[in-house]
């Protein structure tokens, strides 16, 4: 079911593209009020949203797919059977493999429902595109194990491998426990460092899954099992934390080799993303933080979970209507 799950995933991203592709076809025919739908910032922010969600999934099925294939050729190299390799690399990222089946169905559902909405009226109509691949895309988040199921296991595996002493998740909770009653850092420092910003942002977010988590682990013990809604709610940050920093590793990667001039689009498209994750991990830690914590420990850790989730402004707007006009300008999807 690993091997199934990111084939999956990735099956959903090049849905996404196709469905995008679509989009911004339309969007540049469609004539309302005298100029193409296309020209509307409405529409590019639409445009904008779908290209950074879907480059987000893309840049993190490739990162599992080829720590895979290096895992495969490692064991390979160590003697083991080719067959034995293939089960056992796949196995090596089960947990990434879950989180890519979630972010891929519904990465793939987000586009097609806006898919839908830049179709307008036709996008319901059986004679335009929209309407079969709303339909065929609903099953990704049914199968493979329901995205109910892919989240619960994301944190049973990870625990899991926390308890065998395969992972370690308790000393880095601890540590982060301990960093809240150190001064706060104001982040007021600055570096020049490509995406020196970015990482900070990624780095506080994990901090924030490892508060909650580590307390959580530590109110419940053997029960968290039955806190099914509180395990949502932390895979969920876990699954935006993954794809964000998929995204940025992607475009530091096409920056080493093209240049930062000539990946402004990109660098756009993982910022868009990345602020898209930090509030969806904001909104689900302050929901884990409501269902469990009291007093005290509830307010210190929302302060916690504050501090984390902290970020530079940023025009996104100026950013959605780069990378749409992009598109638009192109006509096709093409990052
Ligand atoms: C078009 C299609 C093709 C399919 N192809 C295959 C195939 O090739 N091979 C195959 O093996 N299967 C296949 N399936 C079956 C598919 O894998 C199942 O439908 C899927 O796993 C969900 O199981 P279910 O339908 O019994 O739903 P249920 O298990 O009844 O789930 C119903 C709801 O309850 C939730 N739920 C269930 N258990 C729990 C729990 N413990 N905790 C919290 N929530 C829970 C689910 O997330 C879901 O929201 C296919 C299904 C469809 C529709």
């Amino acid at each position: 079911m690993n091997i199934g799950r990111i084939k999956l995933g990735v099956a959903a991203v090049g849905a996404c593209k196709a469905i995008l592709d679509r989009s911004v076809k339309y969007s540049n025919e469609r004539k309302q009020f005298g100029k193409s739908i296309s020209n509307y910032g409405a529409i590019k922010h639409k445009l904008a949203e779908c290209a950074a969600h879907t480059y987000a999934s893309e840049a993190a099925h490739y990162r599992a797919g080829q720590n895979i294939d290096d895992a495969y050729d490692a064991l390979v190299a160590g003697g083991e059977e080719p067959a034995q390799a293939r089960l056992k690399s796949v196995e090596q990222f089960a947990i990434e493999c879950a989180i890519l089946k979630v972010h891929g169905s519904e990465t793939l559902d987000f586009v097609v429902d806006e898919g839908v909405q830049i179709y307008g009226g036709m996008g319901y109509s059986t004679e335009a595109p929209m309407d079969r691949a709303y339909r065929d895309a609903r099953i990704n988040r049914i199968f493979e194990g329901t995205n109910e199921i892919n989240r619960m296991l994301v944190l049973d595996m990870m625990l899991k491998r926390g308890m065998k002493g395969e992972l370690d998740l308790m000393g880095p909770a601890q540590q982060v426990a301990s960093d809240l009653m150190a001064i706060p850092d104001f982040g007021n420092e600055t570096d020049d460092t490509f995406f020196y910003q970015e990482k900070k942002v990624l780095s506080n977010m994990k901090k924030a899954a490892l508060m909650i988590a580590g307390a959580a682990v530590q109110k419940f013990m053997m029960k968290l099992s039955e806190e099914q809604e509180i395990l949502m709610h932390l895979a969920d940050m876990l699954i935006q934390i993954y794809a964000a920093e998929s995204s940025v590793l992607r475009t530091e990667k096409l920056v080493v080799t093209r240049g930062q001039e000539q990946c402004k689009n990109q660098i756009d498209l993982s910022r868009i993303y990345l602020y898209f994750a930090l509030d969806q991990v904001y909104l689900a830690g302050k929901q884990a933080i409501y269902a469990f914590a009291e007093g005290d420990e509830l307010r210190m850790m929302l302060l916690g979970l504050k501090r984390y989730t902290k970020a530079e402004p940023f025009n996104l707007k100026e950013a959605r209507r780069n990378v749409a006009n992009a598109m638009i300008g192109e006509n096709h999807y093409m990052y």
